[in-house]
């Protein structure tokens, strides 16, 4: 049971870079749709205008991507693995192979953005106000 945990976070890990890889293929996505919608001397414009919030939220992503990353990958390999223990036979991983991979990815597009939705309508609460309000000071 040990060594099967173990390589099932090791396996979670290999995700990582997969992920990095997709993050980068989004944010290829979203520089060729500002070049088709501005054209190249309007994107030009926008990235030089945003040069300085572009640079820190490089920073920032490459952050995420060695402490949150792991940390993200712990935790789908202990709710799957959780979720295994308590609902052994889950119609879920057929569900997957049977959605397909486009409505799969739009499937956890939504469920992402509504679930970070709500969770930014709770960090405006009076509770949680003074941990968020840095994240607005810039703005
Ligand atoms: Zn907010």
């Amino acid at each position: 049971m040990g060594s099967q945990l173990a390589q099932a976070y090791r396996d979670g890990f290999a995700q990582i870079p997969n992920q990095a890889v997709l993050l980068a293929l989004c944010a290829g996505l979203f520089l060729a749709l500002s070049i088709g919608l501005r054209g190249l001397a309007g994107s030009l414009k926008n990235a030089r205008a945003a040069g300085e919030q572009s640079r820190i939220n490089l920073i920032f992503w490459a952050l995420d991507l060695v402490t949150v990353g792991p940390l993200l990958a712990v935790m789908a390999v202990s709710g799957g693995l959780l979720l295994h223990r308590l609902w052994p036979h889950s119609p879920l991983p057929g569900l997957w192979a049977w959605m397909g991979p486009v409505a799969t990815v739009s499937l956890t597009i939504f469920l992402g953005d509504f679930v970070a939705y709500w969770r930014h309508r709770a960090q405006h609460s009076a509770w949680l106000w003074p941990a968020h309000a840095v994240h607005h000071s810039g703005t």
